[in-house]
C-alpha cells in the first residue's frame, strides 16, 4: 500500500445522489482513487471477500443493515464512516467499533472536500500500524531464532567439550605410542605405519572439533550482533586495543611461519569503542589474514589518525580475493571458495559479524586487494578529541 499510488475506494451507499457527488469530487479533483461502488451489505461483503481495497467509505443506513455490519466484515480494511448532520454521536460509536474516521455530510456538499485528507490520513495511519505489526513479528522471529540457537548451541557444546577432553586424550596417548613404537627395534613395519595413521586422523579430528566449536560461536555472535542497536561505547586508545589484540596472535603466527608486525600511530589515537565487540572485529580480520596467507608471509597491522577518523588497517601478503568478489565476502555464510583456506574451515560470517560491530561504532570497513599479491582491510571510525 503506498500513498502516491492509485488507491482502491469501496463506497457503500445507497443513495444516488450522494453516489453521484462523491464521484464527481473524485473527477473533478482528479484524485487517484479507484472507486468501486455497491449499495448493501450483502454486495459489500461479496466485493471485499473477493479483492483487496485500500479503503472502505460507507454510508450508515444501508437497506440489509448499517455501518456497523459494514465496520465487521471489512475486517483489515479501514473503514471511513459517513454520517448525517447532528449524529456524531454515532460516529463516536462508529471509531469505538473499529472505523477509522468520519465525515458528516451537509447539504451544501462541502464535506466532500475534506475527502481527500481523511483518506491520506487513513492511509497513513494504517501503513504505521502494518509497519507496527510487521516489527512485532520479526521481533518475534528473530526472538525465536536467537532462542533456537542459544538452545542449540548449548545442546551442541556439551557433547563437544567432552569430545575435546576424550580426544586430547587419545591424541597424546597415539603420541606417546609413537614415539615408544619407533624406539622399538624389530617391530614390524606395518604396525608403526597404523599407529603414525592414527596419530594423523586423531589430530584432524581435534582440528574439526576446533572448527565445529568456531562455526557455533560465530552463529551465537551473528545472533547476537543482529539484535544489538546500540552499543555501550567508552574513550579508548586504538594503539591499546590493536597491541593487546595483536599479542594474542603472536604465536600462531610463529607457528604458521608468518612474520606479524604492528605499527601503532605515533601518539595515542582515541575513538567511542565497544571493547568487546572491536577486538571481536580485529580479531576476525587477523583470523583471516592468517588463514590466508601462506608460510614465509607477512601480516601487518597499522593504526593511524587520519584527521578525519580513526584507522587500524590489516594488511596481508597472501592470496587476495577477485575483484568481483569483494562485495559479496561481507555476505553471511559467504564464503569465495572452501579450498583457498589454508585450514579449510570458517564459517563464512567472520566478516559479515565484522561489519555489523563496526557500523554499530558509526565506522565503516573496506577491503583493497590483489589477487596473489594480498589484502587490506581498514576499519575506520569517528575520532574523538585528545
Ligand atoms: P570465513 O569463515 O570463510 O573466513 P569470512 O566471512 O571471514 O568467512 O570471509 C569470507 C570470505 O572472504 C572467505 O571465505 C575468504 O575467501 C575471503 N577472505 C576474507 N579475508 C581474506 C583475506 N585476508 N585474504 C583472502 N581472502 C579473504
Amino acid at each position: 500500500m503506498n500513498i502516491e499510488e492509485t488507491i482502491t475506494l469501496l463506497l457503500v451507499e445507497d443513495d444516488r445522489i450522494d453516489q453521484r457527488a462523491l464521484l464527481r469530487v473524485i473527477e473533478r479533483e482528479k484524485l487517484p482513487y479507484q472507486c468501486e461502488t455497491v449499495e448493501t451489505v450483502a454486495q459489500a461483503g461479496a466485493l471485499l471477500n473477493a479483492r483487496h481495497f485500500d479503503v472502505v467509505l460507507t454510508d450508515y443506513k444501508l437497506g440489509d443493515g448499517d455501518a456497523f455490519d459494514i465496520i465487521r466484515i471489512a475486517h483489515n480494511t479501514p473503514v471511513i464512516f459517513i454520517t448525517g448532520l447532528g449524529s456524531e454521536e454515532l460516529a463516536v460509536r462508529a471509531m469505538k467499533a473499529g472505523a477509522y474516521d468520519y465525515l458528516t455530510k451537509d447539504t451544501a456538499q462541502h464535506y466532500l472536500k475534506l475527502l481527500p485528507i481523511v483518506v491520506n490520513n487513513c492511509m497513513k495511519r494504517r501503513r504505521a500500524e502494518l509497519e507496527a505489526q510487521e516489527m512485532a513479528q520479526e521481533r518475534v522471529r528473530r526472538e525465536a531464532l536467537e532462542g533456537f540457537l542459544r538452545d542449540v548451541s548449548h545442546d551442541l557444546r556439551t557433547p563437544l567439550a567432552s569430545l575435546g577432553t576424550g580426544l586430547y586424550v587419545i591424541n597424546r596417548y597415539a603420541e606417546r605410542l609413537f614415539t615408544g613404537l619407533a624406539e622399538t627395534p624389530n617391530l614390524p613395519p606395518a604396525m608403526l605405519d597404523q599407529v603414525t595413521r592414527l596419530r594423523e586422523r586423531t589430530s584432524q579430528m581435534e582440528d574439526d572439533r576446533g572448527r565445529l566449536e568456531q562455526i557455533i560461536s560465530d552463529m551465537l555472535e551473528m545472533v547476537k550482533a543482529d539484535n544489538q542497536t546500540a552499543l555501550h561505547k567508552v574513550r579508548y586508545d586504538l594503539n591499546a586495543l590493536a597491541q593487546e589484540v595483536v599479542d594474542g596472535y603472536l604465536n600462531v603466527a610463529a607457528e604458521n611461519q608468518q612474520t606479524l608486525r604492528f605499527n601503532p600511530a605515533p601518539t595515542a589515537v582515541y575513538a567511542p569503542v565497544a571493547i568487546g565487540e572491536l577486538s571481536i572485529v580485529l580479531e576476525k580480520l587477523l583470523d583471516n589474514a592468517l588463514d590466508y596467507t601462506p608460510p614465509g608471509g607477512e601480516i601487518s597491522v597499522l593504526v593511524n589518525d587520519s584527521g578525519a577518523a580513526a584507522e587500524v588497517t590489516i594488511a596481508d601478503t597472501g592470496i587476495g580475493i577477485p575483484d568481483e568478489e569483494r562485495e559479496n565476502i561481507f555476505q553471511r555464510f559467504y564464503r569465495i571458495d572452501k579450498a583457498r583456506s589454508r585450514k579449510n574451515g570458517g564459517s563464512g560470517l567472520g566478516l559479515s559479524i565484522a561489519r555489523r560491530w563496526v557500523e554499530l561504532h558509526g565506522g565503516t570497513i573496506k577491503v583493497d586487494s590483489v589477487q596473489g599479491q594480498g589484502s587490506s582491510f581498514q576499519v575506520q571510525l569517528p575520532l574523538v578529541e585528545n
